[in-house]
């Protein structure tokens, strides 16, 4: 699933798009659209004067005020084709760009969408901090796990906390921080906090320079992979060594979700 460093990898490749005029919008799938504030016709002439990313949606800035926002959801991919050409399977929207070109959405298990806003209040009014920005710090963090049972990777997947961190990247700051992914979060030291918010920082920025993860389905705006997948040291992992001690890495369920940790290094 797209987290925040491949949601921001097609952030900065649809860069490209900023200033290009929509000429038309085909909706094949209605149900892809998960918000209908706008008709997409209203879309049609204006120029896109943004693209920018909160936590895991990518949000496009049409000029005199009107909006849109993209979820990829399991499995979904945003990218540019250079002149129309026959339809890929699973595309459920395709603009056209007044160069010429389209930018197609495509889902195979259909769990991302389309809105089409007026603005962006409401969508992102309860939505977490975003972890690479400066206000995502220990004292930030230090009171929300304060006596806090559940754990703390559950902690960190939860968007409403902080934006953009799903199951790879959770998993792997977490091994970078030297904590077992099971611990109560309300259990963890000052210093540990310390460990885990830089550890955070630390691998989404590395994951944004490698272009993001890419296991399945994971591709750039312009249909290239990332490299992450090989900087990867726990996840995905499960019974190959710890890169640190050696010491097999573990897999577990934490509450629903896959969990790869090392059972020498974290505590
Ligand atoms: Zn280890």
């Amino acid at each position: 699933m797209p987290e925040l460093p491949e949601v921001e990898t097609i952030k900065e490749t649809l860069q490209d798009i900023v200033g290009l005029t929509l000429d038309d919008i085909k909706i094949l799938k209605p149900e892809y659209v998960r918000s209908w504030q706008n008709q997409p016709d209203v879309y049609l002439g204006r120029r896109i004067a943004a693209v920018s990313r909160r936590g895991k949606y990518l949000l496009f800035d049409f000029e005199r005020g009107l909006y849109m926002v993209a979820h990829l959801g399991m499995s979904g991919r945003i990218y540019l084709e250079p002149r129309e050409t026959a339809l890929e399977k699973h595309v459920h929207i395709v603009f056209s760009l007044n160069t010429g070109q389209q930018l197609w959405f495509q889902d195979a298990r259909r769990f991302g969408g389309l809105w089409l806003l007026k603005d962006y209040g409401e969508m992102f009014a309860t939505m977490g901090v975003e972890p690479l920005s400066r206000r995502f710090s220990t004292s930030y963090l230090a009171p929300l796990l304060e006596n806090r049972r559940v754990a703390i990777k559950t902690l960190l997947l939860n968007q409403r906390m902080i934006s953009g961190i799903g199951n790879i990247y959770a998993d792997e700051a977490l091994y970078r921080a030297g904590l077992r992914p099971e611990r109560p979060a309300g259990s963890l030291q000052p210093a540990e906090i310390r460990r885990l918010v830089r550890a955070i920082k630390q691998v989404l920025r590395s994951g944004i320079e490698q272009r993001g993860t890419t296991l399945r389905d994971f591709q750039d705006g312009y249909k290239q992979k990332g490299e992450f997948q090989d900087y990867l040291k726990v996840y995905g992992r499960e019974n190959e060594p710890c890169p640190a001690c050696r010491q097999p890495i573990v897999r577990q369920v934490i509450n629903g979700r896959s969990s790869h940790f090392c059972p020498i290094c974290q505590k």
